[in-house]
């Protein structure tokens, strides 16, 4: 039987080995890593696998970010605790924690109901009560609750969406998001001054589709109802 011990000498060797000996430096993304029990946002079977390299099957076709990325990409958003943060892909919801630990509101947007109920699940077991799970597409944004001080895109989309552009801070707001083909992406950090956006191209990454209006067409035939 593993113990809550055994999982979290796994995280700290997980932040030691994959973050710090890879120069990921913000001790909040570090001290949130080392906090967030990653075995709980996913399928029971995989607990013992939890903390190992890389992206693990969540269900529905969907992956659980490998640890170094949600890293990355969480450091690029240089979030202080006072930040209005939108995550676009909820996935496992682990992502979703380590945001909540991060900034002062997470609202994060998942289009199948069944993995949003499930990260709902696993956050409010936690505790967290900084964060609101929407279900829908969200290559649209939530337009109603914009401005965003920060928004990181799980998923990967063919072009920056139009919408969630802008939907950023104008005032020094910024966004993570992997962009490129189904196969390949780089992982972009764009940040907007007024009417301006700057973009900077980093790590090539393999994330899951963005699928919706202004990401990737559905590859699957539309369910009957
Ligand atoms: N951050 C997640 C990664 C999940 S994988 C984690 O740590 O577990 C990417 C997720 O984006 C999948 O759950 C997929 O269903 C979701 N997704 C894809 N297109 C979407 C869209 N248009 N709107 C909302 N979610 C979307």
């Amino acid at each position: 039987m593993l113990d809550k011990l055994y999982f979290k000498k796994q995280r700290e060797a997980m932040v030691k080995q994959q973050l710090v000996d890879r120069h990921i430096t913000d001790t909040r993304v570090l001290q949130a890593m080392l906090r967030v029990p990653r075995h709980l946002f996913i399928p029971s079977s995989l607990r013992p696998i939890a903390y190992t390299d890389r992206p693990l099957m969540i269900g529905n076709g969907q992956t659980i970010s490998q640890p170094y990325v949600v890293a990355t990409m969480s450091q690029w958003l240089a979030l202080q605790g006072t930040e209005s943060v939108l995550e676009i892909g909820t996935g496992s919801g682990y992502q979703t924690a380590i945001l909540c630990e991060l900034a002062k509101r997470v609202i994060s947007i998942e289009r199948f109901a069944d993995l949003a109920r499930k990260a709902g699940h696993a956050l409010e077991r936690l505790g967290y009560d900084n964060v609101e799970i929407h279900v829908g597409d969200g290559s649209q944004g939530l337009s109603d609750m914009a401005p965003f001080d920060a928004i990181m895109v799980t998923a990967a989309a063919p072009a920056l969406p139009e919408p969630l552009r802008l939907q950023m801070n104008p005032n020094g707001g910024r966004m993570v998001i992997p962009i490129g083909t189904r196969n390949n992406q780089r992982l972009e950090l764009v940040t907007r001054f007024g009417a301006r956006w700057a973009i900077d191209s980093h790590l090539g990454v393999r994330f899951v589709p963005l699928v919706g209006q202004h990401g990737f067409a559905d590859t699957l035939p539309p369910v009957e109802t």
